[in-house]
Formats: structure tokens, C-alpha cells, sequence
């Protein structure tokens, strides 16, 4: 008899991704395509479910047999449900029945999960958190992502949407978030408060790309440089109340802003140990993401496997 695998699926508002993941995390016939997720619903749900076909059906013919699919998805999503309630990146999406749309379409069970906590446990259990049973995800990208696993298991919380550390504040009186809010931490620290803050403190008017911030401030550029640093410290606030409030073992750093970790993380570091209590802020590793983009593949299908076999995939 051939391997088993989960087809795992990774949704977002610019790229779609599916691949099989076997009961060790090993990945076989990833693909991606664009999402063109402005096309609305349909189309984008046509394209997911031709994907996990495709993937589906290569993985048999190399001689393998498919268990089941998780999809993550962007989004306010209930997982108990199986919907895509709301979607900032996924336009037209008003309580989809993702899951089931699925399952009528491939005959296979489905489960259906936020993007970002499928990312977190993919880096739990095969990334960065590897061996450890507390784990913070945050993602460092157009905005701030954020996943829980404690004691061994993803944190969903009462409505399914724990998590969102991109939403703690810390500024209070601060930047308009998008999510309604004054001084989220996403308004600092993502990619997009780190050139929003550039090009105040450099007073230009030009758009400016979060790559080109990283070059000048690898150049030397004072107000690139600060702006980084800045981030890094409404970075370290958020870290202290996670560390005050979840002892975590560790928290991990993924996301596009990753690649300029020297220029952010001192300051993060050092605003945290002045903040939190002494000892959990001593033993929390501050650790990049391992994953890069096949977190959210690998931790969806991680999500049915630990299912399936709730002993098999000790996090050892
Ligand atoms: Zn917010």
C-alpha cells in the first residue's frame, strides 16, 4: 500500500497553494496560482476545488491515497461551520460554505480554517516552534497575523478568532487601524507602518516601496533605520504582554519584513526585557519562521493529521 496524505491548502488574496503533506510533514505536489480573488466567490471556489483535483489526483497515480483536505482560508472564518463569514482580502465573500462547497465538489472530508492559524501550527509542528508545547506566531507582512498554540494545541478561543495580536494596542490614541481601532499594532509594525512612518520622518510625499526602506536603511539611512526601530519597539510591547499574559516558549517572527530582522528585533528585544517579568522574558526564544510560504499548507493539513492520528504526530 502507498503513503497517505492530506491535501492542504493555503488561500489568499494574491496566491492559492495546495499540496499533499504526508504524516511527517513531507510535501509532494505543491501547486500554486493566482488567486484573482477580485473575480468574487465563484470563480476563486472553481479554482480550489480544479487545484485540490489536481493535486489529488497526481498523488494517486504515483501510487498514494488521500485522507482528507483542509483549506485554509483568509478572514473572520468559523471553523465549526465551515464558512468564510467575511474576507478584508477576499472581495464578495459573505458567509461562504467553503467546506462543504468543497466536499460536494471531491467527495473527501474537509475542514476549513484561518489562514493564520494554520500557519501557526504549521510552524509548530514542523517549523520554528518544533519541540516546544507554547508557540506565538506573527506574521510581518501588509499587516500583522498572528497565531496561538498552547499546550500542544491551537487556540481558537470562544468565537474562533483568537489570536489577531496585529489588533493589541500600542499606541493608545495612535494610528487609525483598519479594523476601526486608534494604535494597533499593525499600524506600526507591519511593512506598511514601516514606510508609512519612512516617509513621515523623511517628510517626502512619493510613494515608497517597504523594499526600498530596507535597502536605505541597510545604506545607512537615519530615517529608514528609525523607522525600523520604531517598529521593533511596538513590537517589544506586544511581546511583553504576550509573555506576561501566555509564557510562551517561543515566539515566531515570519512575513516579508523577516529579511530585516537586524534592523527590528534589538529594539523589540530590549522593550520587552524592560517590560515583562524577568524570568518568562529570560527563557521565550524570539525565533524567525522556518516555513516561508508552505506554513499555511503544512499546518492545515498538520490540523487533520493530529485528527486522524492524535498520537502519530508527537512534536518531537
Ligand atoms: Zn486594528
Amino acid at each position: 500500500m502507498g503513503e497517505s496524505f492530506v491535501i492542504g491548502m493555503d488561500l489568499g488574496g494574491t496566491n492559492l497553494r495546495v499540496a499533499g503533506v504526508g504524516a511527517g510533514g513531507g510535501i509532494v505536489e505543491l501547486y500554486r496560482e493566482q488567486t484573482l480573488a477580485r473575480e468574487g466567490p465563484e470563480p476563486v471556489i472553481e479554482r480550489i476545488v480544479a487545484a485540490i483535483g489536481r493535486v489529488s489526483s497526481r498523488v494517486t497515480a504515483a501510487g498514494g491515497s488521500v485522507r482528507g483536505v483542509v483549506l485554509g482560508a483568509p478572514g473572520i472564518i468559523s471553523s465549526r461551520k465551515g464558512t468564510v463569514v467575511a474576507s478584508p482580502n477576499l472581495p464578495g465573500w459573505h458567509d461562504v460554505p467553503l467546506r462543504d462547497r468543497v466536499a460536494a465538489a471531491i467527495g473527501l472530508p474537509v475542514l476549513l480554517e484561518n489562514d493564520a492559524n494554520a500557519a501557526a501550527f504549521g510552524e509548530y509542528w514542523r517549523g520554528a516552534g518544533e519541540g516546544c508545547a507554547s508557540m506565538v506566531l506573527l506574521t510581518l507582512g501588509t499587516g500583522v497575523g498572528g497565531g496561538l498554540v498552547l499546550g500542544g494545541e491551537l487556540w481558537r478561543g470562544a468565537d474562533g478568532m483568537a489570536g489577531e495580536i496585529g489588533h493589541i494596542t500600542v499606541e493608545p490614541g495612535g494610528r487609525t487601524c483598519r479594523c476601526g481601532n486608534a494604535g494597533c499594532l499593525e499600524t506600526y509594525a507591519s511593512a506598511t507602518g514601516i514606510v508609512d512612518r519612512y516617509r513621515e520622518l523623511a517628510g517626502i510625499e512619493e510613494s515608497v516601496t517597504a523594499e526600498e526602506v530596507h535597502r536605505r536603511a541597510h545604506e545607512g539611512d537615519a530615517n529608514a533605520r528609525q523607522s525600523y526601530r520604531e517598529a521593533g519597539r511596538s513590537l517589544g510591547l506586544a511581546f511583553a504582554t504576550l509573555v506576561n499574559l501566555l509564557n510562551p516558549e517561543r515566539i515566531v517572527i515570519g512575513g516579508g519584513v523577516l529579511p530585516a530582522w537586524d534592523l527590528f528585533m534589538p529594539a523589540a528585544e530590549h522593550e520587552m526585557r524592560r517590560r515583562a517579568f524577568a524570568a518568562p522574558a529570560a527563557s521565550v526564544r524570539l525565533a524567525p519562521a522556518a516555513l516561508g510560504d508552505l506554513a499555511g499548507v503544512t499546518g492545515a493539513a498538520g490540523l487533520l493529521w493530529r485528527e486522524l492520528a492524535p498520537t502519530g504526530i508527537a512534536n518531537d
